[in-house]
């Protein structure tokens, strides 16, 4: 994540400065000294584009609290790995997501600094490899008591520990919030797997093929993911059997596995292992970034996540 996005900046001030020289030129047609009400449009959207990096600007001189550090260094893997500048990085992340992203629990449920951590730390995990990358959709994020069923009810068929909607609320249920990263090497991490989702939001739905990947790539993609979506049908597989519900789902529980049994799964599935790390630029298996996709892997073709445009929701 950015402090300042170039791109974004430039293009608030470019619309400040044609926006206030209009309402300048129109004043200026009335009295004289009316033009000087131009400044009040260039203000106002000058303000409100580069409040964010402001914000962001703030934070970064502002250190993580030292318990949520050994938190960090304890709970997530890939944080001790890293080199002390690219920890600085993950922490900066971790920040701007606690800031940035609202928490809430629902029916009860406190929302505790681990939580919202929790959050935060799966979302610093995700985009570490690529500093351009932001996650894509809400910012907003639900903590529910149990698990919920469709209707988000706590019922007898209550199947689900998390959802992620293109246009709504991350949903997660605390308990299982705090499993996420209690045993981080069970490749089970709730987190992941609804943030994981959120890559996967494009026109076409939730449907296995990152938004991200480069359309030239997704048939390899695709191909890859037929293939090993089989091998988990067939046993063959260290992902758990739910990845072979959709692709969506496979693609959710493929992310979990490969940062929390990254040498597994290299071993094991070395070809979805090299995909996902040309993906997220990240062997998490050392926490070096790797700047070069392979060959033959799928590629992205950008890189800014942006916003979702249709509306599907993806349960766990
Ligand atoms: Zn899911």
């Amino acid at each position: 994540m950015r402090i300042v996005r170039r791109s974004s900046v430039l293009a608030t001030i470019v619309l400040a400065l044609v926006v206030g020289g209009a309402v300048a030129m129109v004043g200026l047609q009335v009295r004289p000294w009316w033009g000087l009400l131009g400044i009040v449009p260039t203000t106002i959207i000058l303000g409100v584009g580069l409040w964010q990096p402001f914000r962001r600007w703030r934070l970064a001189r502002t250190a993580l609290p030292a318990d949520a550090r050994a938190w960090l260094r304890t709970h997530v893997p890939l944080y001790p790995r890293l080199d002390a500048d690219a920890r600085d990085r993950f922490e900066r992340d971790v920040q701007f997501i606690l800031d940035e992203y609202s928490f809430e629990g629902v029916q009860g449920v406190v929302v505790t600094d681990v939580l919202r951590l929790s959050v935060a730390a799966g979302a610093a995990v995700l985009l570490h490899g690529r500093p351009d990358w932001e996650l894509p959709g809400s910012r907003s994020v639900l903590f529910y008591p149990h698990r919920f069923n469709d209707e988000y009810y706590d019922s007898a068929d209550a199947a689900y520990d998390g959802m992620a909607h293109q246009q709504g609320p991350i949903i997660l249920t605390a308990p299982s919030v705090k499993d996420s990263w209690a045993d981080s090497g069970d490749a089970d991490n709730v987190v992941l797997h609804e943030l994981a989702h959120l890559f996967d939001f494009d026109n076409e739905g939730a449907d296995g093929v990152p938004s991200l990947v480069a359309p030239a790539s997704a048939g390899n993609w695709q191909s890859l993911v037929r293939r090993e979506m089989k091998r988990v049908r067939r046993g063959r597989s260290i992902l758990r059997p739910y990845a072979a519900e959709a692709p969506s789902e496979f693609f959710a529980v493929a992310v979990e596995t490969f940062f929390e049994q990254p040498h597994r799964m290299a071993r094991r599935h070395e070809e979805l292992f090299t995909a996902l790390v040309a993906f997220f630029h990240l062997d998490p298996r050392t926490g070096h970034r790797t700047a070069t996709p392979q060959s033959d892997a799928p590629t992205v073709e950008t890189d800014q996540v942006t916003g979702p445009d249709a509306d599907t929701d993806v349960s766990r």
